[in-house]
């Protein structure tokens, strides 16, 4: 899935039976599991690699494949949502409630780009036979469920937001979301 689609669907989630003031750990949470590739790509651009290159062939190169399986990873997700309920700070358990959250929405999405999600207990990769991008691979399919769910959850989110600014924020993002949702339909097979 998208970046922003785990921030939204995870909000809309795990928010509602707890204070707002957990809202930044939801979010983080979510964010985490992509945050080694946001640095990857940076990492890619700035040694100058075409766009083709980075996302067939550096992407796939190592240590970055182990960088990526340790924001993917379910038990160190577990892990983290243990420990924040063995120590009693309910923003850690959130946090890694979101993690796991993000891992099981990728987890029937990813075709050739799995991830190890057991990692550091297997390296093994769930091959989706959907994608939610690669139309070889149903994506219009993969992309369409991603859409659905994002605006089923905005549509529960928007009245429940205490700001109006995160309200437009909300609302800016899903209109990007849907620019590249239509794009990714035009796209030609
Ligand atoms: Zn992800």
């Amino acid at each position: 899935m998208n970046t922003p689609s785990h921030l939204i669907l995870n909000l809309a989630l795990l928010r509602r039976p707890v204070a707002p003031v957990m809202t930044w750990p939801i979010l983080l949470g979510a964010l985490i599991p992509d945050a080694a590739m946001f640095v990857f790509y940076g990492w890619a651009r700035w040694q100058r690699l075409p766009e083709q290159t980075i996302w067939s062939e550096a992407y796939y190169s190592q240590p970055w494949q182990t960088i990526f399986a340790v924001g993917n990873s379910i038990p160190l997700g577990l892990f983290t949502a243990a420990l924040g309920y063995g120590l009693k700070r309910p923003w850690l358990g959130l946090l890694g409630a979101s993690m796991v959250l993000h891992h099981l929405a990728d987890l029937p999405l990813h075709h050739d780009d799995a991830h190890q999600h057991f990692w550091p207990l297997s390296s093994v990769r769930f091959i989706s036979p959907i994608s939610y991008w690669d139309v070889d691979h149903f994506g219009r399919l993969g992309a369409t469920l991603e859409m659905t769910l994002v605006l089923v959850a905005t549509v529960y989110l928007l009245p429940r937001l205490s700001f109006t600014t995160s309200q437009g924020l909300l609302v800016v993002t899903v209109a990007l979301s849907s620019i590249a949702y239509g794009l990714l339909l035009l796209t030609p097979p």
